[in-house]
């Protein structure tokens, strides 16, 4: 399989930026959002915790059991034998939710019963399964147990004063629900980066416009890309179709970059006659710290930085993408090198091993020279290895059709002329 990158002459790569460079540069830019807020825990998952949560609570919280039967004194049973059982009173029934009300002394025992409280001077549980309850309501306890046995500790998992959810922690079920069981209602987290989607040339409409003209195109990539924000945990502002025309391109730029912290267009970015981004973003009063990165598909990638008027909304400079308009470009674009940006824009502090694995290439995978290349497709765990399966059919950057399903890109590194079915390759997950 091998990518093709339509419309972009393979000119000289080898002075080009590298991705990996790209990409430290990139998040060199990328700072972190100068804003937080409060959220209630019903609407914190996704959002990334700006502040540690900290818990006045040991978890368990008490002593309780791990099990229904009852409550004892291991010592007491120490000498028990299935021929002479130890007989014990039982003084108390302690159901969860209730607290003991006495103590538990020598030839004591309380009926318990899971996740509920044990009372002073018990120090295991005795299951039900294995106690027999004698007529008088007394019960044989046939064998000694070690102390501890089905006693879940107070402090075992954690305790009063620890941080249990760190700053940057991107919070999920799990989170939300300690930070329930740790009493905090409410958490401070960053605010959602505010993105701002482009689309420009004469060719493209809105998907509900009327039936396409000759030379006409829907404008899908504000549909990748504003799927792609939210599912990064951006707050995605659709910018609208922007002709080929400098006026009006320089006017939407500037409305974008002033109500986001990051820009995002698509198109324009080449060297044709109608590509004036880069040009504009300089008449903007951008630093251009990217104009092109040795990849395929997606090498005519522009980042800028534009400076802001400090405002309520931030006082950051805002982080310009322009993107290739060919829709596989744009997408590859955004998964290897605006998800790191977005990450850590989000806050998010992020492992940069998270989501690479080794795979084995299905087929044979082509390389791009001196441009690292990305195929699109699939991991398949094969007769216990992991496999990249590349998507069927062309991988074009103008091909939408075969894009779908893609969950991971397969890195051919540059130099490498070709991976070999059967050989090691590095792929970036996407899910
Ligand atoms: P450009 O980078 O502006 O030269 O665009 C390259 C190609 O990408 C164009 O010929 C279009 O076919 C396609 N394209 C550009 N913008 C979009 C868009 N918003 N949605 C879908 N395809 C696009
Ligand atoms: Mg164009």
């Amino acid at each position: 399989v091998e990518v093709k990158d339509v419309g972009n002459g393979e000119r000289d790569a080898t002075r080009l930026l590298r991705a990996p460079e790209a990409i430290a540069r990139i998040l060199s830019l990328a700072t972190v959002v100068d804003r937080r807020e409060t959220v209630p825990l019903n609407l914190a998952a996704g959002r990334v915790l700006a502040e540690p949560v900290r818990s006045r609570l040991d978890f368990p919280h008490w002593d309780n059991s791990a099990m229904d039967g009852y409550g004892i004194r291991a010592a007491d049973v120490a000498a028990a034998r299935p021929e002479q059982p130890v007989i014990l009173e039982v003084i108390e029934e302690i159901p969860a939710g209730r607290a003991p009300t006495r103590s538990l002394g020598s030839g004591q025992a309380v009926r318990i019963y899971t996740g509920a409280m044990l009372p002073e001077g018990a120090d295991a549980i005795a299951i039900q399964e294995e106690v027999t309850v004698l007529p008088d309501g007394r019960v044989a306890i046939p064998t000694a147990i070690a102390p501890d046995t089905f006693v879940r500790k107070r402090g075992a998992f954690g305790r009063s004063g620890d941080e249990i959810l760190v700053a940057g922690t991107r919070l999920g079920p799990a989170e939300v629900a300690l930070a329930a069981a740790a009493q905090c209602a409410q958490v401070t987290v960053f605010r959602q980066p505010r993105v701002a989607i482009l689309s420009t040339g004469d060719e493209l409409v809105a998907v509900d416009g009327p039936a396409l003209k000759p030379g006409q195109i829907v404008d899908s990539n504000r549909y990748a890309l504003e799927a792609f924000v939210r599912q990064m945990g951006g707050e995605a502002i659709a910018g609208g179709i922007i002709p080929d025309d400098r006026a009006a391109l320089k006017t939407a730029m500037a409305d974008a970059i002033a109500g986001a912290d990051l820009v995002l267009s698509t198109g324009g970015v080449s060297v044709g006659t109608y590509d004036y981004v880069e040009t504009l973003l300089g008449e903007l009063g951008a630093a251009i710290a990217i104009r092109s990165v040795a990849v395929k598909p997606g090498k005519p990638l522009t980042v800028a930085t534009v400076p802001r008027a400090p405002g309520p909304n931030s006082g950051q400079p805002c982080l310009y993408f322009g993107l290739p308009g060919n829709p596989a470009s744009a997408l590859v674009g955004c998964w290897r090198f605006v998800a790191p940006a977005l990450k850590a824009m989000a806050g998010e502090s992020v492992n940069p091993e998270a989501g690479r694995l080794r795979c084995l290439a299905a087929e044979t995978l082509i390389g791009a020279g001196q441009r690292e290349a990305y195929l699109w497709g699939r991991i398949a765990l094969r007769d216990g290895q992991y496999h990249f399966i590349p998507a069927p059919g062309g991988h074009n950057s103008g091909n939408l059709v075969n894009l779908v399903g893609t969950t991971a890109l397969a890195i051919v590194p540059v130099g490498a002329g070709a991976i070999a079915a059967g050989d090691p390759v590095e792929v970036l997950t996407l899910s």
